[in-house]
């Protein structure tokens, strides 16, 4: 028997080895397997956040078409870059070839009416339109995908079922993706490590207005609980952050909240402060201050005693 599964195992490693090396044929077999099959979940109600990551839609099958999707694909590029180059994304399977294990954080932007007043909040918002032979209702949602290093997405999706508006929101936040800069800018702190906002930033959506200011090591997040989804997305560790406007308005609340991240990039920083020498120079002052005086007070006494003497 064991020799049997020995036989059985390298066999299976050849055949791995052959699809590794001709990966056109490989993609090829994928997409016909990767047909439209509708699942049996497909027509719950109600989808956990951990279906949904079964669900996400995978590389089999994709042919790039635009230019930077071919170039990708003969690894000529990685995400930061094609972000710092400010080339848009116009194939969400780009990211997903970039960074595969990217986390995505679905935003509660529904409610469904409990018991005794106020309601539980939902993954989905689900919202109707009359019609002349009853409701018809449509399903949105809000997504915020990060690696926790600096690069944030955040997309939202419609569709007719839970998990149609879930991917859809995934997809549109993997093209909506930007990279954001970090740093230090507490003159609490001045250690010039990117645990923190370089400087204080302003966004708006609808009614709803973010203001994220840098914070000392150690603060932590001072913000509401969603907003701490898309920091800690972005991989901000400290930020104090105002409100103002009706932020039960989730949408507005998150997308104004990620305004205020991309704002920072709408300032020019100089090379000291993202060097983060500010720390340093600062102490050097110091000590040179110090010694200057001390140096002085020293001349001086000894000018006067030299004075006194003549
Ligand atoms: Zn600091």
């Amino acid at each position: 028997m064991e020799d049997k599964n020995k036989e059985v195992m390298e066999k299976g490693k050849e055949a791995v080895i052959e699809s590794v090396a001709t990966p056109a044929e490989t993609v090829e077999t994928a997409a016909v397997v990767a047909e439209p099959v509708i699942p049996p979940e497909a027509a719950k109600e109600e989808i956990t956040p951990e279906e949904v990551k079964n669900l996400l839609p995978s590389l089999d099958g994709w042919k790039p078409v635009t230019k930077l999707g071919k170039e990708v694909m003969e690894n000529k590029w990685d995400l930061k870059s094609i972000l710092e180059a400010g080339i848009k994304i116009k194939e969400f399977q780009i990211v997903d070839k970039l960074m595969p294990e990217l986390g995505h954080e679905i935003i509660y932007i529904g409610g469904s009416p409990g018991k005794g007043g106020g309601s539980q909040r939902t993954i989905t918002k689900k919202t109707a339109r009359m019609h002349k032979s009853g409701r018809r209702f449509r399903i949105s949602s809000l997504v915020v995908v990060g690696n926790g290093d600096g690069i944030i997405g955040v997309g939202q999706g419609t569709g007719k079922e839970h998990r149609n508006a879930i991917e859809k929101a995934v997809e549109h936040a993997k093209l909506n993706m930007v990279f954001i800069k970090r740093g230090c800018g507490s003159w609490q702190c001045a250690c010039g490590q990117p645990h923190s906002l370089p400087l204080r930033g302003v966004g708006r959506a609808g009614s709803v207005k973010v203001e994220l200011k840098p914070a000392p090591r150690g603060t932590g997040l001072a913000v509401s609980d969603d907003l701490k989804k898309i920091l800690k997305a972005a991989g901000v560790k400290d930020a104090w952050c105002r409100t103002s406007g009706n932020t039960s308005a989730r949408t507005n609340l998150i997308k104004a909240g990620f305004n205020a991240l991309k704002s920072m990039n709408n300032m020019k920083q100089p090379n000291f402060l993202e060097k983060s020498l500010i720390k340093n120079a600062d102490q050097n002052l110091e000590r040179s201050l110090i010694k200057n005086t001390d140096q002085n007070l020293e001349k001086t006494v000894d000018q006067k005693i030299s004075e006194k003497s003549e």
